[in-house]
């Protein structure tokens, strides 16, 4: 059930202003900012299954979400002991030229080292071994250390991170595609590992559901503030309490140092994408995959791999094309058009804008997706000169350029569009008509 962060009671279903709601005499719950607008209002304790949006920019600012840390810590170990089997057991297995073969993560993710490129290697594990592992043993510290009374402060940083990166459905997807690209050269069968791979991925996604590092951080470090001058207030972007900065400028909840927008924000996003779109040349212009089929060389660019796909699966290439080709410049395009607009003074279309910005947040990781693809083919297409599958130079820069573009919409400071356009109602009110 969706809540607006303003009103009276939670079962209310239409916003109304901010001042209505401080009239109304229900001034339950904590001050807070919107990451998105920056607009200062009160957010009431949600229940389950209930969220609340911001009255302004509608982004989302809080979720009633929340499962107990016993909980996480049991999907945490499930998981880290899933691991080993879906990581290392074959995913997918053929038959090729007489030979049995299987692919199994590990096993691409080696072949793509031990054929020359360790960079690119390096980013697919980052995203479905690093990051996941990280996950796992981050839930597993924060269900233990409390005990031994450590810090938990890192670790809930590091959380809201990490989310972004986990990659394993996207992963799963690569393998749906892959085994149609392989189809053309041998039969496949499904590896045993592919059942543990599902039951990981299925937990992850709902662990990363249900967890919600803001609660974690209510839980752990619950703080009230004083409410003395909350025009004084500002949002950390870290740990997402909203206070008044302590003495030295930093949050008093995490030590990040509080600042009014991201540092640096413009120069950082801007600096990200225009290597995204150097590396964006490249990427498209040189081949990403290169088959070697009875010593003859075929290589493919992104656009030549998704053609030759689309003769026989048109879905298939469809998705690929969305995800290889139409997100990464849609991206680019739409993320300098946000950057342009912030320079410009831009007033008009502000909701359009954060619409689109949203959008770009939640689509960018799945680009990655021809990475995987390729990085299994590499595992299962690999019969030396008779037949064999490798890495384009391609794949290096569209990794990167993917990465960088992810990085841009991540550093880019929405606040500062609303600098500029002016806010629709007055933050002062809600002091005035709380008192
Ligand atoms: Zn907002
Ligand atoms: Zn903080």
């Amino acid at each position: 059930m969706k809540i607006y962060s303003i009103v009276g009671s939670a079962t209310h279903s239409a916003p109304r202003p901010p001042v209505t709601q401080a009239r109304s005499g229900v001034a339950y719950g904590r001050y807070h900012r919107c990451h998105g607008c920056d607009m200062l209002f009160l957010l009431p304790a949600m229940r389950k299954g209930e969220y609340a949006t911001c009255p302004q920019c509608s982004t989302r600012v809080g979720s009633g979400r929340d499962w107990s840390m016993t909980r996480l810590a049991a999907m945490a170990k499930a998981m880290l002991l899933l691991m080993p089997f879906a990581y290392t057991a074959p995913l997918l297995d053929i038959r090729l030229l007489g030979v049995a073969i299987n692919a199994s993560l590990f096993e691409g993710i080696w072949q793509m080292t031990r054929q020359g490129h360790p960079v690119t290697a390096s980013m697919v594990a980052f995203c479905t071994v690093g990051v996941p592992i990280t996950l796992m043993i981050s839930l597993l510290y924060l269900f233990f250390a409390p005990r031994m009374g450590m810090n938990l402060r890192p670790i809930l940083l590091l959380l809201e991170k990490l989310k972004a990166w986990m990659m394993l459905d996207i992963y799963l997807v690569g393998l749906a595609v892959a085994a149609i690209k392989i189809r053309e050269f041998s039969d496949i069968e499904i590896g045993h590992g592919l059942v543990a791979y599902l039951t990981l991925t299925l937990l992850s996604l709902l662990t990363l559901i249900h967890l919600n590092p803001d609660q974690l951080w209510l839980r752990f470090y619950p703080r009230l503030h004083p409410v003395i001058n909350p025009e004084r207030y500002r949002l950390c972007l870290a740990c997402h309490f909203t206070s008044a900065p302590d003495t030295r400028g930093r949050c008093p909840r995490c030590n990040t140092p509080l600042r009014a927008r991201r540092r640096h924000s413009l120069q950082k996003s801007w600096a990200a994408l225009i290597s995204a779109i150097v590396f964006l040349v490249p990427a498209n212009l040189l081949p990403i995959s290169i088959l070697y089929v009875n010593g003859a060389r075929k290589e493919d660019t992104i656009l030549s791999g998704i053609l030759s796909l689309a003769n026989g699966n048109v879905p298939v290439a469809a998705v690929v094309f969305i995800a290889s080709i139409l997100v990464p410049f849609t991206k680019v395009i739409v993320l300098s058009t946000l950057l342009l607009s912030i320079h410009l003074h831009t007033q008009r279309a502000i909701m359009t804008r954060m619409r689109l910005l949203r959008a770009m947040i939640w689509i960018g990781r799945w680009s990655m997706l021809d990475l995987f693809v390729i990085a299994l083919m590499m595992s299962l297409v690999n019969r030396d000169q008779l037949l064999a599958f490798t890495l384009g130079p391609a794949a290096f820069y569209f990794g990167a350029a993917v990465i960088l573009t992810i990085l841009a919409a991540e550093w880019l400071d929405s606040r500062l569009m609303w600098d500029t356009h002016g806010t629709r109602f007055n933050n002062t009110r809600i002091n005035t008509n709380r008192d």
